[in-house]
């Protein structure tokens, strides 16, 4: 503590979610005294696993599945020995009202047979849409790692970056310039339609390409929104895995806990941060809701653009064209996230015995991929869907530490409610929400509904106002074509700076963001450094800081 009764760091993360962690396990690893600053009681943000039904049963609130951490990071962070396990997850698993089911596995020969066996027409168009895929994932997977440059900036140094990034591009031939064009404007039906004819394989491939997005199959862009997630599991260099973190999402954010602690930083939780404090176009440091001041030449915000820049820091010290580009950051969602204690695993009436490939796998409820367009254009017209699409896991199939023995939890992602439904809580219309999806739970697995012990339901509401993500949206901000890469969220900034000197950004909305990628609290230790370099070298020659 300071003179003055302020503490002195050298750098502050806001926000300790965990892109929040990486970060500051990265700055402590480099030595530097590292404070993180949490709202909530606990750390994890999007990533936390939570007890609603008591000490019997571990729920992983939000996120549920990972695939998008580069394996660089965990080894990095040593994040097996602090408790890091995932456990690989099944395949899609499709049961249908009309008592059959369609399955999607994951390893390619038996999943041309399956889709063979379904819609024989559609297992070549299977085998030409995967490959188009890899092609396609494989040239843009390392722009997942990059720190985009300042696309259009003329400075010398900046054209420099943009050069580089032209080479790492070199594979983009006049054919891929022109699939990945079509790539990032797609809708995501319009690409299923150039391939596949069966409704029930639309479907289940539509789902990748709406989770967590204000946006329809129909809709364009989400050609890019699947690609996201089909990138990310190439750029893991784990092509196809998703898995369950052992003790839920919070055993991610956990293992980053206890890895950061072991570097030295201190993380304080109920340490909300109400202001974050500049001077003369610097940042100087932040003063929690408590009244407290901590001050650092570096500060790094993780929490989402609106809440950064339109709350904590004060407006008249950011230019105005960066402020209307975080006031029009689209940070929609309409999502809902219902959590289930089970007595007894579902029983489904296309598949009536136990297998943990569909069990433990993904199980999905949208049989068409009009099925799926129907349920966002019901909440586009204002009202929740009728039948509402549902991305369902058990993870206690594999983490016996979940629930106790023959007893599970359930993971239901669904949407849409309206997305305005953030402002309000809308409690009575959520749960008319979660019974719909039960509903059609129960129509495939009877005897489902009997089942439940306990349920919890987080709408958009809740999702803003207790976890921080403005607007309901999952992932900071819509994953879309409009919100890629040099754009994210702010022209000339995707660079993790911002405006104010030593003041950064790594949250969810930022590039390599969108999911528990850890890509943002990485690079952002990158960014920091390579400034911290240029800086030492501007004063030596007598010239001012210009990060
Ligand atoms: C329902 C749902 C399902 C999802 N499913 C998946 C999935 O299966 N797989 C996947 O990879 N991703 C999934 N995601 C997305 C993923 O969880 C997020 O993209 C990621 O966790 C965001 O991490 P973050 O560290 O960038 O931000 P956050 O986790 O949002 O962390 C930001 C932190 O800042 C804190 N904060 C906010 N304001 C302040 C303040 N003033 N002072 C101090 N702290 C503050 C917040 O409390 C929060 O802890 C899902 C998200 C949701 C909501």
């Amino acid at each position: 503590m300071t003179p003055s009764g302020t503490t002195r760091y050298d750098a502050i993360v806001v926000g300790g979610g965990h892109n929040g962690l990486v970060a500051a396990a990265y700055l402590a690893k480099a030595g530097l005294r590292t404070v993180v600053c949490e709202a909530r009681h606990v750390v994890g943000g999007a990533a936390v696993t939570e007890q609603p039904f008591g000490p019997d049963f571990k729920v992983t609130s939000l996120s549920y599945v990972v695939s998008l951490m580069p394996p660089r990071l965990v080894n990095d962070l040593r994040l097996v020995e602090h408790g890091y396990h995932v456990f690989p997850q099944g395949p899609y698993f499709v049961p249908r009202e009309d008592g059959r089911f369609f399955q999607l596995p994951d390893d390619r020969r038996e999943r041309y047979e399956a889709v063979e066996k379904w819609s024989a027409p559609d297992a070549e168009a299977m085998r030409r849409y995967d490959d188009w895929l890899d092609d396609l994932a494989g040239v843009l997977s390392p722009l997942l790692d990059e720190i985009p440059p300042k696309l259009g900036s003329r400075k010398p140094a900046d054209v420099v970056e943009q050069l580089k990034l032209v080479r790492r591009l070199k594979d983009i031939d006049t054919r891929r310039a022109v699939e990945v064009t079509r790539l990032f404007t797609l809708s995501i039906a319009d690409l299923l339609e150039d391939y596949f004819v069966d409704d029930a394989i639309k479907g289940v491939l539509s789902v990748s390409g709406v989770i967590g997005t204000w946006a329809g199959p129909r809709s364009s862009g989400t050609a890019y929104v699947m690609a996201h997630h089909h990138v990310g599991d190439i750029g893991g260099g784990q092509i196809g895995a998703w898995g369950f973190p052992r003790g839920g999402m919070g055993g991610v954010t956990s293992a980053l806990a206890s890895s950061a602690r072991s570097f030295g930083v201190e993380i304080r939780t109920s340490a909300p941060v109400a202001h974050i404090s500049t001077s003369g176009g610097s940042v100087t440091g932040v003063v929690l809701d408590s009244g407290e001041e901590l001050t650092a030449p570096i500060v790094v915000s993780t929490t989402h653009p609106a809440i950064a820049f339109l709350r904590l820091v004060d407006r008249t010290a950011l230019p105005p064209d960066f402020v209307s580009d975080i006031e029009r950051w689209k940070s929609r969602s309409g999502t809902v996230k219902v959590n289930l204690a089970l007595d007894t695993l579902p029983t489904f009436a296309s598949h009536p015995s136990y297998d943990p490939q569909i069990h433990g796998g993904t199980i999905v409820l949208a049989e068409t991929m009009d099925d799926v367009e129907n349920a966002f254009q019901d909440a586009v017209a204002g009202r929740p869907s009728v039948r509402p699409f549902a991305d369902i896991c058990i993870p206690s199939v594999f983490d016996d530490s979940l629930a106790p023995p023959g007893k599970h939890v359930m993971s239901m992602f669904t949407q849409w409610v309206p997305h305005e439904w953030s402002a309000e809580p809308h409690v009575d219309d959520i749960n008319a929400h979660a019974d719909r999806v039960i509903a059609r739970m129960e129509a495939v697995a009877p005897g489902f509904t009997k089942s439940i012990l306990h349920r919890q339901v987080i709408g958009p509401h809740q999702m803003e106002h207790e976890y921080g993500l403005v607007g309901g949206n999952i992932f900071h901000g819509e994953l879309s074509s409009s919100q890629l890469f040099h754009t994210r969220p702010a022209a000339g900034y995707a660079d993790l700076r911002t405006p104010i000197r030593g003041l950064y950004q790594a949250g969810s909305a930022t590039h390599g963001g969108g999911g528990v990628t850890g890509i943002p609290g990485h690079n952002v230790v990158r960014q920091i450094f390579k400034d911290r370099k240029q800086n030492a070298w501007r004063a030596k020659i007598g010239v001012a800081r210009q990060h």
